[in-house]
């Protein structure tokens, strides 16, 4: 097949231990999973979570330097275990959802803090808050098959080696079989598909300079590098 212009080439991931790579297709996010996340944004932590997405090319690799994005003056970390897809998932029961999962990885959900509250406020979409040009940066991803899939360990992320999010994954208010199972439900996951699960509480502002590393406990590392 040709095409009347290039097409754009497909965004991936590293796995780890393999050359062969974990193409992305899309990325869905989780919108308030942690309590205490809901808490510090003023929305009612008993509601259910809910999913936004991010362009699949809005990925940069751990150990990237990015841009300051325009039109912001609030640019916010939000440091989030990833789990990659397989294989076809519709309509998933939670018992079943592992069976769906490649791997983990850890995840950044930057965020336009102030266009995503002007959305909010004026019940316009939030893309432009949370959509952008490399809004996320991932780790590489690591095979179920070799980590398992884990349920507790410490999500943490540090802003020039100050802590900011300290908690664990344990504390997720929709674990993850249960977050595809319901997402599922809404959408035919698809090989290739990426689920952002949700920050901890401690979201904040980066400016040029900073160095973020975000980590989850037996998954894996992230670092990147605001300029
Ligand atoms: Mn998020």
């Amino acid at each position: 097949m040709t095409f009347v212009i290039k097409p754009a080439d497909t965004p991936s991931l590293r796995v780890a231990g393999v050359e062969d790579r974990f193409p992305v297709r899309r990325i869905y996010c989780i919108g308030r999973n942690y309590a205490a996340h809901a808490r510090e944004m003023g929305v009612d932590e008993r509601d259910p979570p809910f999913f936004f997405m991010k362009p699949a090319d809005a990925i940069v690799e751990s150990g990237a330097k990015i841009h300051y994005p325009p039109k912001t003056q609030n640019y916010h970390y939000e440091s989030e275990l990833i789990v990659g897809i397989k294989k076809t998932a519709k309509n998933v029961k939670p018992s079943e959802a592992n069976e769906f999962i490649f791997g983990y990885g850890v995840g950044l959900d930057m965020t336009r803090r102030d266009l995503q509250m002007e959305a909010r406020e004026k019940g316009r979409p939030w893309d432009m808050g949370k959509g952008f040009d490399n809004s996320a940066p991932c780790s590489e991803l690591h095979s179920a098959n070799i980590i398992g899939h884990p349920t507790k360990g410490r999500i943490s992320l540090t802003v020039n080696g100050k802590t900011k999010q300290d908690a664990d994954i344990k504390d997720m208010i929709w674990n993850v079989p249960e977050s595809l199972s319901y997402l599922s439900t809404f959408v035919t996951l698809e090989a290739g598909d990426l689920i952002m699960t949700g920050t901890p509480s401690g979201v904040g502002p980066v400016s040029p300079g900073d160095v973020i590393v975000a980590a989850v406990e037996g998954v894996s590392e992230l670092t990147c590098t605001i300029c």
